[in-house]
């Protein structure tokens, strides 16, 4: 049974055996991620950008293969090519490393509380203008 899909990546139809793009761009795609391999192998704990810079190839295709799995970050010649998005560590995995995950954690609570306290200075405040309006009818009398 054959289908016939767009590529999404050039927009070609083509027919699918499995792949959401092109004989041609995977193709292209597998030159990539050889190149990517290769310069790994030769340049053992290079950085994304590293790579991406050297190799001229996009940092989000670079992501990519490290998403589906198929760049090992964490091979027996240590390679670690993810960076903290946050401070520019290595980290194997996620966009974050521990200590950038933590803090981001905690500054998020504390921005819930300080929202929350806010709100409450807010009642507070409109409590006390409620009451003074009562007092001042109260003189009025
Ligand atoms: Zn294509
Ligand atoms: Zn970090």
């Amino acid at each position: 049974m054959s289908e016939v899909r767009n590529c999404r990546k050039c927009g070609k139809i083509f027919n699918y055996i499995g792949s959401p793009i092109c004989p041609i761009c995977k193709q292209a795609e597998e030159e990539d991620f050889k190149k990517i391999k290769d310069y790994l192998y030769r340049n053992p704990g290079s950085s994304i950008t590293q790579v991406s810079i050297e190799l001229d190839i996009g940092v989000e295709k670079i992501r990519r293969f490290l998403k589906d799995g198929r760049l090992e970050i964490t091979g027996d010649d240590g390679n670690m090519i993810l960076e903290c998005e946050n401070c520019g560590k290595s980290i194997k995995s996620g966009r974050f490393c521990d200590e950038c995950e933590r803090n981001l954690a905690s500054e998020l609570k504390a921005t819930a509380s300080q929202m929350k306290s806010e709100i409450g200075g807010i009642s507070d405040a409109s409590r006390k203008v409620i009451g003074m309006r009562y007092l001042n009818k109260d003189e009025g009398k």
